[in-house]
């Protein structure tokens, strides 16, 4: 099916971007890479009057490490993060995410921000954006705000986004070496059946699980990272902490898995996720 007709801009600015968004109000959408905002409107399931596409606004696609500190531009796209010298300098958890993300054109033209804009529950980003206790940053014509990721995914494929914000840039500290992200994925499509990214924060003396795929709604991990709060992490306190995974939420159930097997997912990929992060 073809979408229904929609104006076009292409603003060269995030002030352009914000103005036009203003303007344009509920009739106006956000493209980034289009990989699942189109498909939608060729659905009609989104029918924008107008589509504001950010892809010349270079600012947002800028990937900047100095010292321990990251920044993601919402438009960096998933190859631009699998290919970033200094991103894989500063940890291996970005490639990992973004090397298991669709097929080279999807990850040539989905980007970051777009996927976390869109908070489709078997995303892969969300998980690590979580896991790496990541701040969001989200700009609209009356200046800037930060949201934490936590706070970030709502429902099912809501956000705390307003009308007309835009999600700029993802900032987080640089997770080192102690990282990893260890995804099921449905075979067809590449989606995460479950997610689990881990960081294990030396600094803080704990470890943060991040999970995707598996409820409605990403969300952190918190019993598993409760039960190993002041424990050595060798084999017995991971396996018994990542019987925890699923605690808490209600598991999607449909025809791609079961609730069941995807709790089952969750927790064997926090185990491998927490011993791969930890090199065992
Ligand atoms: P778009 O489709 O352009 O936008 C999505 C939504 O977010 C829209 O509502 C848009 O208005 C809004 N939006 C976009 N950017 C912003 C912004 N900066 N600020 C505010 N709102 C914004 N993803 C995975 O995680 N894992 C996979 O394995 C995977 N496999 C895929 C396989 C296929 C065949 C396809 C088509 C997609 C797959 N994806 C997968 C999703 C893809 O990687 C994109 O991340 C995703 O489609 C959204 O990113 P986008 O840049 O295309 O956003």
């Amino acid at each position: 099916m073809l979408p229904t007709a929609f104006d076009y801009h292409r603003p060269t600015s995030l002030n352009e971007a914000l103005t036009l968004l203003a303007r344009l109000g509920d009739d106006g959408r956000v493209l980034a890479g289009g990989h699942s905002l189109l498909p939608a409107m060729k659905l009609r399931l989104a029918q924008p009057a107008s589509l504001v596409d950010l892809g010349s606004i270079n600012e947002l696609r800028r990937i900047e490490v100095k010292g321990d500190r990251i920044s993601i531009g919402a438009m960096a796209t998933h190859a631009d993060i699998l290919t970033s010298a200094p991103l894989a300098k500063a940890s291996a958890l970005f490639q990992q995410t973004a090397d298991q993300i669709g097929d080279l054109q999807v990850r040539n033209c989905g980007t970051i921000g777009g996927s976390l804009a869109h908070a489709d529950p078997a995303a892969d980003w969300p998980a690590t954006v979580l896991a790496l206790d990541a701040e969001l940053d989200v700009a609209s014509p009356t200046g800037r705000r930060t949201v934490a990721a936590t706070d970030f995914f709502v429902d099912m494929l809501q956000t705390s986004l307003k009308s007309g914000e835009i999600l700029c840039e993802i900032r987080c500290a640089s997770p080192g070496d102690r990282s990893a992200y260890v995804k099921t994925d449905q075979k067809a499509s590449g989606f995460a059946l479950c997610g689990v990214a881990v960081v294990v924060d030396q600094k803080a003396k704990r470890v943060r699980v991040g999970v995707t795929g598996v409820a409605p709604v990403p969300y952190r991990a918190r019993e598993v990272e409760r039960a190993l709060e002041g424990r050595t992490l060798d084999a017995e306190s991971i396996e018994s902490a990542a019987r925890h995974a699923a605690d808490g939420v209600v598991p999607l159930n449909d025809i791609h898995a079961s609730a069941d097997f995807r709790a089952h997912l969750a927790r064997v990929n926090t185990a491998r996720a927490i011993r791969r992060a930890l090199g065992q």
